[in-house]
C-alpha cells in the first residue's frame, strides 16, 4: 500500500517509520498540507495520511478520488477539516478516536498553572538576572470552581486533574454521562459559576463561537478561558473585547479560529499578517501554543500505531473500527457496529 502523508513534521516520522516499515507499508513524506493546491502529489497512492490543519473539503476529496485513492486516514481525533458526506460513496475515513487524553488534558492544566502562576514572566525574568516579584502576584486553584464543556475522554481526566487540586467542577455536555459522579449544569450556569472554563467538546455547527459577544456577558469577571479542543469555539474577536473590558481574566489557547496557515510553521523574522493573533499574543494574560497538546512521546506512537492499523484493517478485511460512517448518520460510531463497510 502507498500511502501519501501530508504536513509531514519531523516528530512524525520516527514513529510512522516504526510502525508502517514494519508492517511493509510504502510510506511518502510531503512537507506542505494537503489543499486544493498540493493535492496532485497523491496521484498514484492508495491512501493519504492528514492531520488537523490539512483542507480536505469537496474539491480535494474529487480530485483524490479521480487520482484513485481510496482512503484518507486521519492521524488526529478531530474531522471537521474533512468533507465526510462528499467522501461517502467514493473515500473511505478513518480516524484515531483516542491516543493519550492525559497528554491534552495534562497539557490544558499546565497552561493554566502558567498563566494563574505566572510562570511565563517569572522564567523570562530570572533569566535576565531580574528577581523581583511585582506583577507576579497569582491565585490559588483549590476550592475555586472549574466549568468543563465536553465530558468525553479529555474532558474526564481534565475533570480528575481538577479534583486533585481541590477545585469544585462543574460540566456541561449535550450528552451527559449517566452515573459517572460528574456535576452536570445548564451551560449558562456553567458561565456564570466557573472561575476556569476548558473546552472540550468537538467543533461542529452547534459549538461553532460558543464563546461569542453574547455569551462573553454570562461570563463570570476574571474568568480564565482555557482551549485545547477546536479554535472556533471561540469567537476571537470576542475574546479580545471581553479581555479588553476586563471581563475575561486570562485566556490559554493552545487552537486558535485561524490558525491552518499558522500553526506548526516558524514566522520568527516574518510580519503576520492575522492582527486579531497579533494582539492577543500582546497581552500579558494571553497564553498562545500552536496546538501542542497532543505532543507527547506516548500519544505520537498511539497516534502512529493506530493509523497503520486502521489502513490495514480495511486493506486485510474490508473493514475498520475507526471508519467515519456517513451513510448510518452516526459518523462517530455507526450502529451497525463495524459488521460492514460504511459503504
Ligand atoms: P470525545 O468524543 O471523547 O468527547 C467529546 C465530548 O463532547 C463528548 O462527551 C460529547 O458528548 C461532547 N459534546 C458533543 N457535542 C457537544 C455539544 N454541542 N456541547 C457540549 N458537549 C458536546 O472527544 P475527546 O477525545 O475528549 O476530544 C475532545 C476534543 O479535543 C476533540 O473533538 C478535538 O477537537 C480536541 N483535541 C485537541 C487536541 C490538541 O492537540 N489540542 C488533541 C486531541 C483532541
Amino acid at each position: 500500500m502507498k500511502i501519501a502523508f501530508f504536513d509531514a513534521k519531523p516528530y512524525d516520522r520516527a514513529p510512522f517509520e516504526k510502525y508502517a516499515g514494519a508492517k511493509g507499508l510504502d510510506i511518502v513524506f510531503y512537507d506542505v498540507k494537503l489543499d486544493e493546491s498540493t493535492v496532485g502529489l497523491a496521484r498514484g497512492f492508495d491512501a493519504v495520511c492528514v492531520f488537523v490543519n490539512d483542507v480536505v473539503n469537496a474539491a480535494v476529496i474529487d480530485a483524490l478520488y479521480a487520482f484513485g485513492v481510496r482512503m484518507i486516514a486521519l492521524r488526529c481525533a478531530g474531522y471537521n477539516n474533512v468533507d465526510v458526506e462528499r467522501a461517502f460513496g467514493k473515500i473511505h475515513v478513518f480516524r484515531v478516536p483516542a491516543y493519550s487524553p492525559y497528554a491534552v488534558a495534562e497539557h490544558a492544566m499546565a497552561m493554566l498553572l502558567t498563566s494563574v502562576r505566572r510562570i511565563h514572566k517569572a522564567y523570562n525574568r530570572t533569566r535576565d538576572f531580574n528577581f523581583s516579584l511585582n506583577g507576579l502576584t497569582g491565585f490559588d486553584l483549590h476550592g475555586k470552581t472549574a466549568g468543563v464543556v465536553g465530558t468525553g475522554r479529555i474532558g474526564r481526566v481534565f475533570i480528575d486533574i481538577c479534583r486533585g487540586f481541590g477545585m469544585r467542577v462543574l460540566a456541561y455536555d449535550k450528552f451527559p454521562a449517566k452515573d459517572s459522579g460528574i456535576d452536570y449544569v445548564s451551560l449558562d450556569e456553567l458561565l456564570a459559576e466557573s472561575d476556569v472554563i476548558s473546552f472540550h467538546c468537538p467543533l461542529t455547527e452547534e459549538t461553532n463561537h460558543l464563546i461569542n459577544a453574547e455569551t462573553v456577558k454570562k461570563l463570570k469577571k476574571g474568568v480564565v478561558l482555557i482551549n485545547t479542543s477546536r479554535g472556533a469555539l471561540i469567537d476571537a474577536e470576542a475574546l479580545l473585547s471581553g479581555i479588553k473590558e476586563r471581563r475575561i481574566g486570562a485566556a490559554c489557547l493552545d487552537v486558535y479560529e485561524e490558525e491552518s496557515d499558522i500553526f506548526f510553521r516558524d514566522f520568527s523574522g516574518h510580519i503576520v499578517e492575522d492582527d486579531t493573533l497579533a494582539r492577543l499574543i500582546s497581552m500579558p494574560n494571553v497564553l498562545v501554543t500552536s496546538h501542542q497538546a497532543f505532543l507527547t512521546e506516548e500519544a505520537l506512537d498511539a497516534i502512529a500505531e493506530t493509523t497503520v492499523d486502521n489502513l490495514l484493517s480495511f486493506e486485510n478485511s474490508g473493514v475498520c473500527a475507526n471508519e467515519l460512517c456517513y451513510r448510518c448518520g452516526n459518523i462517530e460510531d455507526c450502529k451497525k457496529k463495524r459488521l460492514e463497510k460504511c459503504f
